[in-house]
């Protein structure tokens, strides 16, 4: 079956594209079609994951994120993700949601700690959503999309030298869009493949993997709990129903085999902490022509009008201001705070 998988897979890349594009799944073996190189998805998460934490303030909460870390570095000491950049911010937004952007960059929202509860229970969304990363997702869901339009591997060649059309396209492939607003579900298979990983990653870095099962319960009664009429982002994203538990119920045994409680003899995995230094004083100035965001260092009595000429942006209307968030009235010489963002009509 795998043989076939990968013949299939060739076959495609090959009539379609030239260049041959298919990479085998860690743990499950399944051939996928990506024409996204490592390289280019690294770009391509530093950058998002830059401008996220530019415009979306940071937890205070100093346990919550001390937690985060800790589980999380014991995730990634097990993930199969060459020359990832680990790093887990813990964002003040009272949304239930998490996200890993491919290289590394781990996302969770304060929103999400009244469901994962324990530490198991964010163990297993950190490492579902690693898991997605490890297996690629994103690129093959771009891939797919690009075959269809039959567009060329030119386009695709650099993150850094894409136009934002395309890099808006890319990142709402990889379910993030620009604002975390567009979304694209995963596909059942991904889903299914990112919780049989997901669920052999908790057990390796010494979480009980039956603890996932718990978890997802927990998030259904959320759901019901807010009435159907607002499904969280992440379980727009990430689908939930009956056979999602009965599926990681079945799936369970196979990590079971690999779950060791945790000892004392081996110390966690320290993870650099990579937040520049002045995360939190930056400037997001979105330009109007491209789209493209610029991010500049904020200086106490900065203005609209000198952050945009710092930037090399040309207005084309009025300034419009979001600070923490919230949309603010603004004119040319409104002072900036840090964290503001800023576009134009
Ligand atoms: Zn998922």
């Amino acid at each position: 079956m795998r043989f076939l998988g990968y013949f299939k897979c060739l076959s495609i890349a090959a009539l379609l594209l030239g260049p041959i594009a298919c990479t085998t799944v860690p743990e499950t073996g399944r051939s996928q079609l990506n024409l996204i190189s490592p390289s280019m998805e690294r770009s391509m998460g530093r950058s998002a994951f830059t401008n996220l934490k530019a415009s979306t303030p940071l937890s205070n909460d100093q346990n919550a994120t001390a937690i985060l870390q800790r589980v999380g570095s014991r995730i990634a000491a097990v993930a199969d993700l060459p020359k990832a950049q680990w790093e887990f911010v813990l964002f003040e937004n009272s949304q239930a949601n998490a996200f890993c952007l491919p290289g590394g960059k781990v996302g969770v929202y304060t929103g999400m700690l009244q469901i994962t509860q324990t530490e198991a229970g964010l163990a297993t969304v950190l490492a579902h959503e690693v898991a997605h990363a490890v297996a690629h997702h994103g690129a093959e869901r771009f891939s797919r999309v690009l075959v269809v339009q039959g567009v060329g591997l030119v386009l695709i060649s650099q993150f850094t030298k894409m136009d934002a059309i395309s890099k808006n396209a890319l990142m709402i492939a990889y379910g993030i869009g620009t604002t975390l607003g567009s979304e694209l579900p995963h596909s059942r298979l991904q889903e299914s493949e990112a919780d049989r990983i997901g669920l052999i990653y908790m057990a390796r870095a010494g979480y009980d993997p039956a603890e996932a099962i718990k978890f997802w319960e927990r998030f259904a009664e959320y759901n019901r709990a807010q009435g159907g009429s607002s499904t969280p982002w992440f379980l727009r994203t990430h689908p939930l129903d009956e056979q999602r538990i009965e599926d990681l119920k079945r799936l369970l045994p196979e990590a079971q085999l690999q779950y060791r409680p945790r000892g004392t003899e081996e110390p966690p995995v320290t993870i650099a902490p990579t937040l520049p230094k002045q995360s939190s004083k930056t400037i997001t100035l979105i330009n109007p022509k491209t789209g493209e965001r610029k991010v500049i260092p904020w200086k106490p009595g900065m203005t609209i009008y000198t952050a945009r000429r710092k930037a090399g942006i040309r207005p084309t209307g009025p300034p419009q201001l979001t600070r923490a968030g919230k949309p603010r009235p603004a004119k040319p010489a409104t002072t900036l705070k840090a964290g503001d963002v800023v576009r134009w009509k």
